[in-house]
């Protein structure tokens, strides 16, 4: 039975998680439209020819992957690593391999999906990661961006949503692992 109660719960103008209070930044209309202009140029590019392999990038990109995986109209496969460099608020620069890679990547067109692209520095790392692994080919795709922070290189082929520098949280985005349920994205409130 669904519980249209809850549903309300999750969509507030304001939440507390740990010591921190976020207000709401975008609502999620906005995110499942961003997702679906993304989905349109995936449907594009890939509606002839090889089936990517996506990898979703856990534990953040969990919602994003699901949300984006229904709008998609072509043959694809869908792999999980999770990768983490966050603590706290603060972004540490060393990335770490907390759970590998289950499917062969050599040979193969990957899509990386990320909940947020920041530093870049995870994106950095798990690039060459996939290409030392054999990858053919390895695009970027990420629900948001943060075009202020980001100074790498790679390009960065699919971006849902540009956002400021500012700590965000909700749709599968986490401060100390509170808030990735919330259906809409929070802002830290200073
Ligand atoms: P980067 O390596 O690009 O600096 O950061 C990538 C990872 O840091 C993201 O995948 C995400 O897990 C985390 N991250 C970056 N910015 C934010 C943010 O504003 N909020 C949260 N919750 N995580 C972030
Ligand atoms: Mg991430």
């Amino acid at each position: 039975m669904i519980n249209f109660a809850a549903a309300n719960i999750l969509s507030m103008e304001r939440i507390k998680l740990h010591d921190k209070e976020f207000r709401i930044f975008i609502p999620n209309e906005k995110i499942q439209q961003s997702i679906c202009d993304v989905a349109k140029r995936l449907n594009e590019k890939y509606k002839s020819g090889v089936s990517p392999l996506f990898i979703s990038v856990l534990n953040g990109s969990f919602m994003f992957t699901s949300d984006l995986l229904k709008l998609l109209d072509f043959q694809c496969e869908i792999s999980f690593i999770k990768l983490s460099s966050y603590s706290g608020t603060e972004s540490t620069g060393e990335i770490r391999e907390v759970l590998g890679l289950a499917s062969p990547v050599n040979g193969r067109d990957v899509i990386v999906l990320e909940d947020i692209v920041d530093t870049g520095n995870t994106i950095v790392e798990l690039n060459k990661i996939l290409l030392d692994k054999g990858a053919s080919s390895v695009s970027i795709c990420t629900l948001l961006l943060k075009p202020d922070a980001y100074k790498k290189d790679i390009a960065i082929e699919y971006v849902a949503i540009s956002i400021p520098n500012d700590f965000i949280v909700g749709y599968g985005l986490d401060y100390n692992e509170l808030g990735r349920q919330y259906k809409d994205i929070y802002v830290l409130d200073q």
